[in-house]
């Protein structure tokens, strides 16, 4: 079986179509990290696809802020304001669908995922001092996480936790070979708004029989995000960001 994972995709249909067409037959299945909406002006459209065809998601802090769980004052001002936009876009079917997503960890084919971290969903697992602790918590050799929209994540062998690697800005794709002495963290990174200083989707095929994790980097058509951002009036800083990748 082979998995595309994909995260934080953020209402960015440009960014997910990309994605899809650099993965095209190089996948069985689909699972989503959350985060499906947020931030860009296609919530609809991207909420249809994830429905139609993963075949897991977990929910993400934006799902939920966007489909009246009250956690919106823990946003920033843009994601406020975009997240009040979203939950005005959205149709009945798509709001019932984000409001009715599981919260991680969720246990698939051999591996889990999460949004933030196994320990709890909103937390952001960005230096090795976050992952020390979930050593005890990974309960299969791999589990996806997103939410910190960057690539990499960690890995747990020795009794020592490190970084792994992502895709370098001259590259595509970069492979990860699956030890089965270590424990790993992986984070796919986001679709719709990365934030790793690589302004390119981001996503991994996962394939668990051949132990391997391929992280990769697709540009998209950047500009049609951006303007479509702000065609529907969208705080302007939500469709600048996303030409650097912050
Ligand atoms: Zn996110």
């Amino acid at each position: 079986m082979r998995w595309l994972i994909l995260s934080d995709i953020h209402g960015n249909l440009e960014a997910l179509e990309a994605a899809l067409a650099s993965a095209a037959g190089q996948y069985d299945r689909v699972a989503c990290l959350g985060d499906v909406v947020g931030y860009g002006a296609d919530p609809n459209a991207v909420t249809d696809w994830v429905r139609a065809h993963a075949a897991a998601t977990v929910r993400g802090n934006h799902d939920r802020a966007s489909t009246g769980d009250a956690v919106l004052e823990w946003f920033n001002p843009a994601a406020q304001a975009s997240a009040v936009w979203t939950r005005h876009e959205l149709t009945p079917e798509n709001l019932a669908y984000l409001q009715g997503l599981p919260a991680g960890p969720l246990d698939l084919d051999g591996f889990e995922l999460v949004h933030g971290s196994p320990a709890d969903e909103d937390d952001y697992l960005i230096q090795i001092a976050d992952a020390e602790p979930l050593a005890q918590r990974l309960n299969r050799p791999v589990t996806f996480f997103g939410h910190t929209h960057v690539q990499g994540g960690f890995y747990y062998e020795q009794g020592r936790v490190r970084r792994l690697a992502r895709v370098g800005s001259n590259s595509r794709e970069l492979a990860l070979e699956i030890s089965d002495r270590a424990g790993y963290l992986v984070n796919p990174g986001s679709v719709g708004q990365p934030r790793d200083n690589d302004w390119r989707a981001a996503y991994v095929l996962y394939e668990p029989e051949a132990r391997l994790v391929m992280y990769r980097r697709v540009e998209y058509d950047l500009a049609a995000a951006q303007d479509k951002i702000r065609q529907a009036g969208l705080p302007g800083v939500l469709a600048d960001r996303l030409a650097v990748g912050m």
